[in-house]
């Protein structure tokens, strides 16, 4: 299924080059918690693929059930200029993550666009989690994968280690089985050659994300209100409301004619994100699972933050 992960790396490629990197204020994170209890993981911009997401909950579930240790796993495009430090004190003490009283939660917070990476520990578990084994588990665990381009990777061995640190090593095999299943990812030992199908698959995949990314640009120029030519392009886009997979966003867009240099401001939907696994009940996951929340805790802002 090589081949699969290219030709969505390719589309993500495009849909990039297409369209403006999202930014974030702590307040505009969606909570997953809203999504559901078992829910720790925020990936609005989708960078991380659905099978991860899922791989990645049934983790920082198990460690809820094991431990009362609430993982929150966020990535992120972009936070703009805001420092990551900043960005996940006050996302921590906003969502309350950890039990109250206990204060036992994790924030881990990655953000593409500055290639930032941040563990922050709730005062409950900086003793076992502390900073120097947080800056440990990134160096070790997560940037060897950042590097090589494979957030999804870095992301599950970064709360895998985690997982281990409190659990004291009592980690279950179906979690363990990330590691081999990575691995052999990562030095091809399983990779067959492409039939002619599957390269036929691909070139049209390809094809149609060169045509969505066509579609994309083109639909970014509006007509001038003044010269009426169909020369204003977007050249500006700020982030009003994110689009969740609840709600649909609203975003400020500002054009430039190129024909006549009018510069005009429209407001326009984020259509609402949807889940590309086709769940049977059309729409949600854990349907009927209505929304919970974190457990109230709060950080001193212990933990280690850095850049790969
Ligand atoms: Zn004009």
């Amino acid at each position: 299924m090589t081949h699969l992960r290219y030709t969505i790396s390719a589309l993500a490629l495009l849909l990039a080059v297409a369209l403006p990197a999202e930014t974030y204020t702590p307040q505009e994170v969606p909570n997953p918690k809203a999504e559901g209890q078992e829910c720790y993981v925020s990936n609005p911009d989708a960078i991380l693929a659905d099978s991860t997401v899922a791989w990645l909950n049934g983790c920082a579930a198990d460690l809820d059930r094991k431990t009362r240790v609430e993982m929150a796993i966020v990535a992120l495009e972009s936070i703009g200029e805001e420092d990551p430090f900043d960005f996940a004190y006050e996302l921590f003490q906003r969502w309350g993550i950890g039990g109250e009283g206990r204060n036992t939660g994790v924030l881990m917070l990655f953000v593409l666009e500055s290639h930032d990476m941040r563990i922050m520990t709730g005062t409950g578990i900086e003793s076992v989690l502390t900073d120097a084994k947080c800056s440990q588990i990134m160096h070790d665990e997560m940037f060897p994968a950042f590097k090589e381009g494979d957030y999804d990777r870095g992301l599950c061995l970064g709360a895998l280690a985690v997982y281990e640190v409190c659990t004291d090593g009592e980690t279950p095999e179906e979690l363990l089985a990330i590691r081999s299943v990575t691995n052999r990812g990562r030095y091809g030992e399983e990779e067959d050659e492409w039939s002619i199908g599957e390269e036929i698959a691909l070139w049209s995949m390809l094809v149609f994300a060169v045509l969505v990314a066509i579609g994309i640009y083109f639909s970014t120029i509006k007509k001038c209100p003044v010269c009426h030519k169909r020369k204003a392009h977007a050249v500006r886009r700020h982030t009003l409301i994110a689009a969740t997979y609840a709600h649909a966003g609203k975003a400020e867009v500002t054009y430039l004619c190129k024909h006549c240099g009018h510069e005009f401001v429209r407001n326009e939907v984020i259509p609402k994100l949807v889940k590309s696994s086709g769940s049977a009940s059309g729409g949600g996951w854990s349907s009927g699972g209505g929304g919970g929340s974190w457990g109230g805790g709060s950080t001193s802002g212990g933990g280690a933050g850095g850049k790969w």
